[in-house]
């Protein structure tokens, strides 16, 4: 039982994304099939130039062939909760069901890590809420349930905190449309670190889409989250 940080992997994403990109563009415009327009012999500049223009018009459904898988860990429930109301993607949840967790691992929110008072406050808690699991794994399995009958319902008393693992895949439309809330300052903290370091693999992975992504002022240039939550980036809107 102890303490964890977030650690992001990108495990895969799509191999010739700007050709199966552009192939899915010059398909909507062309007699042409886009099998034929992917195995041409178009450079790689000229199909990215292509792509640019057309993703800045707005015609962003040829994204959607082209996808990113992440591995994460170290991240909290209370992240995962918020991570799967995009429902745009595809998630495989470390399960609390299958997966016993009488040495669970934690997340501790920042404003409590710097905190000696109320770090020491959490810590007792995660203990004593370790104490009340085993507990009543033991007494459930003293009772004949099975393992997983007794995980299934010991795991009420675990708290937010508790580290999970997930795997997400997200299409290059969903991406961006996640980048824009969930780095934005007004997100989550824990999500906003995550959504940043996906921006970054995303960025170096295929800079063409996502070199100006981000939150959604990143586009707009100016802050439409109104004066109370503004980080001071750009100006407010209108202002
Ligand atoms: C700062 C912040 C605060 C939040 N606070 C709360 C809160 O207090 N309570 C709460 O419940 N949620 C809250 N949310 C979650 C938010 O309401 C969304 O559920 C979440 O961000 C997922 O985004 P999305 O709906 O765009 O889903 P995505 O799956 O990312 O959807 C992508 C897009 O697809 C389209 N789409 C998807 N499904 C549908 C559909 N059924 N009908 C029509 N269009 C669809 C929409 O255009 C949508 O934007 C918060 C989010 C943020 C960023």
């Amino acid at each position: 039982m102890g303490q964890v940080k977030l650690n992001v992997q990108l495990l895969e994403s799509t191999t010739d994304a700007i050709s199966v990109i552009y192939a899915a563009c010059r398909q909507c415009y062309s007699q042409q099939f886009a099998g034929d327009i992917f195995n041409n012999n178009i450079s790689l500049a000229d199909k990215t130039a292509f792509v640019r223009k057309v993703v800045a018009s707005g015609h962003d459904s040829p994204l959607e062939h082209v996808k990113f898988t992440f591995a994460v860990e170290g991240v909290s429930r209370a992240l995962t909760h918020q991570l799967v109301r995009h429902r745009m993607a595809s998630y495989s949840q470390q399960s609390q069901r299958y997966v016993q967790e009488s040495n669970f691992e934690y997340i501790v929110p920042p404003s409590i890590e710097t905190d000696s008072e109320l770090k020491a406050e959490f810590i007792q808690t995660m203990r004593d809420i370790q104490l009340s699991y085993n507990k009543l794994l033991s007494r459930f399995k003293q009772k004949g349930k099975t393992g997983e009958q007794a995980n299934q319902d010991a795991r009420f008393v675990l708290p937010q905190a508790a580290e999970t693992k997930i795997v997400l895949t997200m299409n290059c439309r969903e991406l961006l449309h996640f980048f824009k809330h969930r780095c934005c300052i007004r997100a989550q903290w824990e999500i906003r670190a995550l959504a940043n370091q996906m921006l970054a693999m995303a960025q170096e992975k295929l800079p063409c889409i996502f070199k100006n992504a981000g939150a959604k002022c990143e586009e707009l240039k100016y802050c439409p989250e109104g004066e109370k939550f503004s980080c001071g980036k750009y100006p407010l809107r209108g202002k």
